[in-house]
Parts: C-alpha cells; sequence; structure tokens
C-alpha cells in the first residue's frame, strides 16, 4: 500500500508571533519555522503503517517555498521514503493546496493520504476536505486511531462530546487528531539518512494548477493584552475585590 502524507512547513509552536505595523499579516522575518505539529502526527501514522508492514512506501509532500525542503527532509528523517517539493512562492490557501495534491494523488495514486487535521498558522481546517471531495474519495477526518485492513480503513473520529467510528473505503483521505499518536524523534543516523532519500521538486504551473488566492485578508489584529495583575495583602482584601471589583462573588 502506498500512502501519501501532506506536510506543512509553519511557524514554530513555540513561536510569539507579530504582527506587521500594518496589519496586513504576521511578520515571518526572522521567525523559526517547523513542521505542523498535526503533519508530524499524519508521518507518524504512516510510519507506523509501514512498520506494521501495511504499507509499503510513504511519499511526503509539501506546498511552499524552497525552504519547505527542511520540513520533507524532517518527515524524510522520521521514515519517510521520498519527498516532493511543489515549490512556489505564493502564499497558497487551502483550496489551491487541496488541487496541487489532488494532482499528485492522480500522478502517484496512493491508497491512503494523511494530512493533518488543521495547519497551526491558518487554523484553516480545510485542505483534507477539500481534497477528499476534489479527489472523490471517502474521509475520516479527526482521527484518533486508524486501522486498515482488507481495503477499508476503520477511523476512530474526534467528536464534540465523544467519539465516532467510521469504515471508510480505501483510496481514502485521513486527518489526524492530537491523540492519533505520538511522534517520535528523528535520531542523528535517520536525519543523515533522510538526506540521500529522493526529493523531487515541481511547480504548480508544471501539475496545471492556478493556485491564486481566492481569499483576501482584510486585517490581522494580536489577541489583547491582559491587564497586569495585583498583589492582595489578605484574603479579606481579595475576597472585597472580589466581591466590588470584578463582581464575581
Ligand atoms: P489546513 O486546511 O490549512 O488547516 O491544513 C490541514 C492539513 O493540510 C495540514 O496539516 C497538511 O497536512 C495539509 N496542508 C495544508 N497546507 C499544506 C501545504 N502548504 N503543503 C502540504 N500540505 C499542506
Amino acid at each position: 500500500m502506498k500512502v501519501l502524507v501532506a506536510v506543512k512547513r509553519v511557524v514554530d509552536y513555540n513561536v510569539k508571533v507579530r504582527v506587521k505595523p500594518d496589519h496586513s499579516d504576521v511578520d515571518l522575518n526572522n521567525i523559526k519555522m517547523a513542521l505542523n505539529p498535526f503533519c508530524e502526527i499524519a508521518i507518524e501514522e504512516a510510519v507506523r503503517l509501514k512498520e506494521k508492514g501495511i504499507a509499503k512506501e510513504i511519499v511526503a509532500v509539501s506546498v511552499g517555498p524552497k525552504e519547505a525542503q527542511e520540513q520533507i527532509r524532517t518527515a524524510l528523517a522520521l521514515g519517510a521514503d521520498r519527498g516532493i517539493l511543489v515549490e512556489t512562492a505564493e502564499k497558497v490557501q487551502p483550496l489551491g493546496i487541496a488541487k496541487v495534491l489532488k494532482a499528485l494523488v492522480d500522478q502517484e495514486k496512493p491508497d491512503l493520504i494523511i494530512l493533518g487535521k488543521q495547519s497551526i498558522d491558518g487554523d484553516n481546517n480545510q485542505t483534507g476536505q477539500m481534497l477528499a471531495a476534489l479527489a472523490g474519495v471517502s474521509q475520516g477526518t479527526y482521527a484518533s486511531k486508524v486501522d486498515v485492513a482488507g481495503g477499508k480503513v476503520t477511523v476512530v473520529r474526534e467528536i464534540d462530546g465523544g467519539l465516532q467510528t467510521v469504515e471508510i473505503t480505501l483510496p481514502a483521505v485521513v486527518t489526524t487528531d492530537l491523540r492519533l499518536n505520538e511522534p517520535r524523534y528523528a535520531s542523528l543516523p535517520n536525519i543523515m539518512k533522510a538526506k540521500k532519500k529522493p526529493l523531487d521538486v515541481t511547480t504548480p504551473d508544471a501539475l496545471g494548477i492556478d493556485v491564486k488566492p481566492r481569499v483576501a485578508t482584510l486585517k490581522v489584529e494580536p489577541p489583547s493584552e491582559r491587564k497586569a495583575g495585583i498583589k492582595v495583602a489578605d484574603v479579606a482584601e481579595l475576597a472585597a475585590k472580589l466581591k466590588n471589583e470584578a463582581k464575581v462573588i
């Protein structure tokens, strides 16, 4: 079975991003970038399928700037077999990404396509669903457990207030939720080996895909500042403030 995993380059989750002075976007200058955490979970799941002898080949694909090769190399160090970068300087929106991935699905013909449920920078939660629709395949989103057997995938989905188990037919799109697995760390020998694994580079144009944005961002604002706290002398003062100022008791 061939597994295609979509991996995105995003701002590292430890970074506190700043908004540009003109509020047009966040400032990505000199910011540490990393593999989207949900995509790490996607790679880990594919690698576990390979270790169980279910998956034969794992292809990691990313759409983004030249530097996104770093995230593909991380995926290769974690266990993917080869990578494909669809290089573009455009900031591609989920529909564009889904169209590019659909073109790669047509080319690669994977049995299973694993994506993160969400990218932590855009918080879109759209690409997997759009890809499944464009490719005309089933989808199991927010997966917290995945079992592949007999041409089917059983996906336990994390839904509000509970779990839902669905069975979908391959080929299929699965998107990963946080509790699906705990990704491993790449070992130094595997990081070195990853440098020699094949990484092909193509472009949206070469795939015949128009990735021009359809959605315009009007304004980006940082979260409102929290007011500084104060120290109270004793419990009586605390109770008085909660009663008279915060009016919560
Ligand atoms: P989103 O719909 O942007 O929240 O992203 C959900 C998932 O789609 C991510 O976790 C990735 O698996 C995939 N994805 C989104 N953008 C890209 C990209 N530029 N390159 C590769 N995969 C992507």
